[in-house]
């Protein structure tokens, strides 16, 4: 028995040794966690702790025998559920498994948020007699959260508002435009949706500084903020464009008298740097269900309407039609097949002559491009400048136009055609001026045509100068250094700023054929032309009218100074051949008394 006794004893030491030691090792387990882990009575008292606890004990100046918990977290006297707090404790109680809380510990110069994590400890009969609770400090975490929502809104703030005029972007209209087709839709109402795009703004970009341009836009987006109610939408759509949906309507004049209002709005001169800037607009409009149900069908007939109403002249609204359709289709097969156009060798160059009004003979030739098209025969330049300009074609096609002008020119020289004085004109288009070595490349050009440099005039227009003025300036230079000479193409219609036009190496204005048509008639016009006279006569330019098209006309220009001319009066531009005929014609009307072609040739 002794025996056994000590025997029992011993296992008892060597057990009660073994419990100490696994019950030490745990204990390091959980000292050696960071976070305050608690063990909770359920009259909130702390029946064991770790290390990280027991330091914020003393931090808080408590003892660490019959402490509770809410004095250890919050340094507070009342339990949390008294304070409005959620009790992690009762929950466990209540619920009977583990829960998790968030609590928001305010102290003076600081505020901490701890996620507390508390599971139920149970005793041998599965009764629920505390609980383990840890608590984990989440206020950085919390920090970058609320950071990262704050940089997702500005992120979502970007990505649907335009920043310049704060209006909603494209992608927030084509919402906008579908929520309210959805509703439209429940209230079988009709909603119209409007493109509008400023007129000839790109000039009014070139003319003035982007800033400046800015500044337009961003008057233009108040003017129109004004017209749009609190259930409308208005939107940038991108550059001068602007997306409009306003209230559902009931008969088609209502779209029709919002368009009206837009132009209203846009009749005042906007004032920059003290100058008046007119913007017009032109406005597409498409009809929810009369011509289309979904957002992109909406939209993309918008802006077939709109291209018409550009095509117009701009300042008009059109309403989306089934032919816009088909010509919008068009416009995108001919600038398909523009691409290949040079290489298939399908540009021809038309000659028009210049006329020196007072002794009507030959004074110089403009080469005016076309396009024959293997289906649709001539097409203008009108038409497929712009493209070309658009997709870059224009840089190819302005070389091959100046090399083909240059060689023609010199082979008439050459054969007798055209006296060794007469000028030829080329045009060259805002795009090509982009080209560092412009200036350089059609020194190239001429020379290897071995046209004489005095000979070859270069037409540019107002606002390609106004664009980048130091550049074209120093281009225009480089120019008139080789003997080039340079003309300013439909003078009177750009913005041309009177301090760049005495800087620029000029030899000739070129009176737009807008002021030409209605003179002697209107009055205004004809004080325009006057205005244009004096000034080139005070700048020692030559002056050539465009677009003389009756003898009125010529007379008038004629007696009020303006020596030069070109128009249907003389002829049209014609194929290299038919000018071949005409220039023989008028040297054979001069030819045979020797002097002056005089009246005859002015009548051919
Ligand atoms: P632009 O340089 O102002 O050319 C004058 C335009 O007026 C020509 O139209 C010509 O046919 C037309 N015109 C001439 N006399 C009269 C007239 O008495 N009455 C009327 N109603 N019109 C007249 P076109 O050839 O259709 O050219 C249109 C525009 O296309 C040109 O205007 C020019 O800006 C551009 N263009 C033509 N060829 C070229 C080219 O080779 N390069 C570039 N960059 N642009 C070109
Ligand atoms: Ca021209
Ligand atoms: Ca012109």
């Amino acid at each position: 028995m002794i025996n056994a006794d000590i025997d029992i004893t011993e296992q008892d030491a060597a057990n009660t040794a073994a419990l100490i030691q696994e019950r030490t090792f745990l204990q390091h387990i959980i000292d050696g966690i960071d976070n305050p882990i608690m063990v909770i009575a359920q009259d909130y008292r702390l029946i064991r702790m770790n290390q990280a606890a027991k330091r914020q004990a003393r931090e808080r100046k408590r003892p660490l025998q019959s402490l509770h918990c809410y004095e250890l977290l919050y340094g507070s006297d009342k339990p949390c559920s008294e304070l409005g707090r959620e009790c992690p404790l009762a929950e466990v109680f209540a619920q009977g498994c583990s829960t998790k809380v968030v609590h928001l510990i305010e102290e003076p110069g600081t505020e901490q948020s701890y996620e507390l994590s508390a599971s139920p400890l149970r005793d041998d009969q599965d009764r629920i007699f505390g609980i383990i609770e840890i608590a984990h400090d989440i206020s950085e975490q919390l920090v970058i959260a609320a950071e990262l929502r704050r940089s997702e809104l500005i992120v979502l703030r970007l990505s649907q508002y335009d920043l310049l005029t704060s209006l909603p972007n494209r992608l927030l209209f084509a919402d906008r435009l579908s929520e309210g087709l959805a509703e439209a839709r429940r209230h079988q109402a009709r909603l119209a949706v409007m493109i509008v795009d400023l007129d000839r703004f790109k000039q009014i970009n070139d003319c003035f500084d982007h800033q400046d341009g800015d500044e337009i836009l961003k008057a233009v987006a108040g003017r129109l903020q004004q017209l749009v109610g609190e259930h409308e939408t208005l939107a940038r759509l991108g550059g001068d464009e602007f997306g409009l949906i306003p209230a559902p309507f009931q008969t088609k004049d209502e779209p029709a008298r919002f368009a009206e209002r837009i132009h209203e709005a846009l009749q005042p001169p906007f004032i920059l740097h003290g100058q008046r800037v007119l913007v017009g607009a032109s406005i597409g409009i498409a009809l929810y269900p009369d011509q289309g149900h979904t957002a992109d069908d909406l939209l993309r007939k918008a802006d077939a309407a709109l291209y018409s109403a550009k095509a117009e002249g701009g300042k008009t609204a059109h309403f989306f039609t089934e032919q816009l359709t088909t010509a919008a289709r068009d416009r995108l097969v001919l600038e398909a097949s523009l691409q290949e156009a040079l290489e298939r060798d399908e540009f021809e160059l038309y000659y028009q002559p210049q006329i020196d009004l007072r002794i009507g003979q030959l004074y110089g030739i403009e080469a005016l491009v076309r396009w024959r098209h293997p289906e649709r025969g001539l097409v203008s330049p009108v038409t497929f400048i712009p493209l070309a300009e658009e997709s870059g074609l224009i840089n190819p096609l302005g070389d091959w136009g100046l090399r083909t002008a240059c060689q023609q020119m010199q082979a008439w020289r050459v054969a007798g055609v055209v006296a060794p004085t007469t000028s030829i004109s080329v045009n060259l288009s805002t795009r090509q001026f982009e080209q560092r070595d412009l200036a350089q490349k059609i020194i190239n050009i001429l020379e290897q045509s071995e046209l004489a440099p005095e000979v070859l005039e270069i037409e540019i227009t107002e606002s390609t100068v106004m664009q980048s003025p130091h550049r074209s300036i120093d281009c225009l230079h480089l120019l008139r250094q080789a003997g080039i000479r340079v003309a300013v193409d439909d003078f009177g219609t750009g913005y041309s700023s009177m301090s760049y036009l005495k800087r620029l190496p000029l030899t000739k204005l070129k009176i737009d054929r807008s002021f030409v048509s209605d003179i002697p008639e209107d009055l205004n016009d004809a004080a325009i032309v006057r205005a244009i006279i004096a000034l080139g006569t005070s700048l020692s330019l030559e002056l050539l009218a465009e677009g003389i098209e009756t003898q009125e006309q010529q007379a008038f220009l004629l007696n009020e100074g303006c020596s030069l001319g070109q128009g249907y009066l003389f002829a049209k531009p014609l194929p290299a051949e038919d000018f071949v005929h005409f220039a023989t014609r008028i040297g054979q009307a001069s030819s045979p008394a020797g002097g002056p072609a005089g009246e005859q040739a002015t009548q051919v």
